[in-house]
């Protein structure tokens, strides 16, 4: 059996390096019900994500990293990092042993067509190539052409027309972990730009998340709008609610007001110790007042302050993208139910995840079905 890979760019993996970039969270550490509910999306949701990751779960990957010497170690956060924490070693040795092993890499080939099978049952692909197409036929496909986010690195979504030009139904490719923004009161951006709210918890609908936002010119950045991105999204009129002090209730932080009866917002940053991004922030709650009513009103817009966000930032800017090739057009095998033969994996199903190594687990764990069910899709054909 010969196996090539193709690559419109010039080089395999290049959003796999950028990954690597802050450090490649190649996956992560937690009990295997709590893995699993990390995955969103339309159906087939839990059993389906739960067979799969038990098939290539995240000690699976380890291993596999650590068969090609690339040894890994979880964070306390339970993050899985390799010790060197960058990708290129740990592609370098992937591309060297498949190489080893047979793996023809034809670079430069923008994959633009499928055409109807020939009449011995092979799949004709076609190819862009310096500009000229340039036709070649397999037994078996496996399309793993990413999502819409960094397209630079080649995962452009460009093939999404072309699946949709062969009747293969894809969900609209949208911005996941990404910022949001949002219409800044006059006066935020001078205080608090690029400044981080620590320690905070951000909600949205019934979900809340606690970590970490950054107050950007445009809106907001950080781990906690990135997780709530999905409920963000489902939203018509978009708002996070955030907790400037999740560890002090109502009742606790209106007490430390005391007898304060005037100059709340002044009180407040001292008494409760407000950093100078949550002060900025919270003084955008009060309106044109300037200045809260009561302890009471001040407190309670402490512990909801109410952004109202206006769209996520554009899908060239996100970590990944969610939508792509519906899950109804898909056997269990990952294979296109219409395309006997031709499978999808990674990032261009239609899934989401957060940042965390869920992502790359999740495209592991797809590569991993797709490939497989591709070797016993042609092995049944082959065998008498
Ligand atoms: C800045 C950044 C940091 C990230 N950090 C992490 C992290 O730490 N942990 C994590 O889990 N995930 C991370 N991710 C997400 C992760 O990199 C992606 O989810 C993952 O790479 C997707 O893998 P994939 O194989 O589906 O697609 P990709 O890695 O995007 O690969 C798709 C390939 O298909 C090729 N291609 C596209 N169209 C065509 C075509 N028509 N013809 C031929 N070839 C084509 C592209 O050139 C590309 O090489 C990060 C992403 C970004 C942008």
């Amino acid at each position: 059996m010969s196996v090539t890979v193709f690559d419109a760019k010039a080089s395999v993996g290049r959003k796999f390096l950028v990954a690597g970039r802050g450090g490649l969270n190649i996956t992560h550490e937690e009990p295997h019900a709590d893995f699993v509910s990390k995955y969103s999306g339309p159906s087939p949701a839990a059993p389906f994500w739960n067979a799969l990751l038990s098939e290539f779960d995240a000690d699976a990957l380890r291993r596999w990293a650590a068969e090609l010497g690339v040894e890994t170690f979880a964070a306390c956060t339970g993050r899985v990092y390799p010790r060197e924490f960058k990708s290129a070693q740990l592609l370098r040795r992937w591309v060297h042993r498949l190489r080893e092993s047979g793996v023809r890499f034809a670079m430069n080939h923008r994959w633009a067509a499928l055409h109807p099978r020939s009449p011995q049952g092979m799949i004709p692909l076609e190819f862009e190539v310096q500009g000229e197409p340039v036709r070649t036929e397999f037994d078996a496909v496996v399309f793993a052409l990413g999502g819409g986010s960094w397209p630079e690195t080649g995962s452009d979504g460009g093939w999404v027309a072309a699946f949709e030009r062969i009747s293969v139904s894809v969900a609209p490719l949208c911005a996941s972990n990404c910022g949001w923004e949002t219409d800044w009161p006059p006066g935020l951006i001078e205080a608090a730009e690029g400044r981080p709210l620590k320690n905070v918890v951000g909600s949205a609908g019934n979900e809340s998340v606690a970590g970490e936002l950054m107050i950007t010119r445009y809106g907001l950045e950080g781990g906690i709008i990135y997780k709530l991105g999905a409920v963000l999204r489902s939203m018509a009129e978009p708002e996070i609610r955030v907790d400037l002090k999740p560890a002090h209730s109502l009742e606790a932080l209106i007490r430390k007001l005391g007898l304060c009866r005037a100059n709340f917002l002044r009180e407040a940053r001292s008494r409760w110790r407000l950093d100078e991004a949550s002060w900025a922030l919270l003084r955008t709650q009060c309106g044109d007042a300037g200045e809260f009513a009561s302890t009471e009103a001040i407190a309670s817009a402490a512990k909801a302050c109410r952004i109202r966000l206006t769209r996520p930032r554009p899908i060239a800017e996100a970590i990944s993208s969610a939508g792509g090739v519906r899950w109804s057009e898909l056997e269990e095998s990952l294979m296109v139910r219409r395309l006997p033969g031709v499978f999808v994996a990674g990032e261009m199903i239609d899934w989401d995840a957060p940042t965390g190594g869920y992502l790359m687990q999740g495209c592991f764990a797809t590569g991993t079905r797709a490939g497989t069910s591709a070797v016993a899709w042609m092995r049944a054909r082959t065998q008498p």
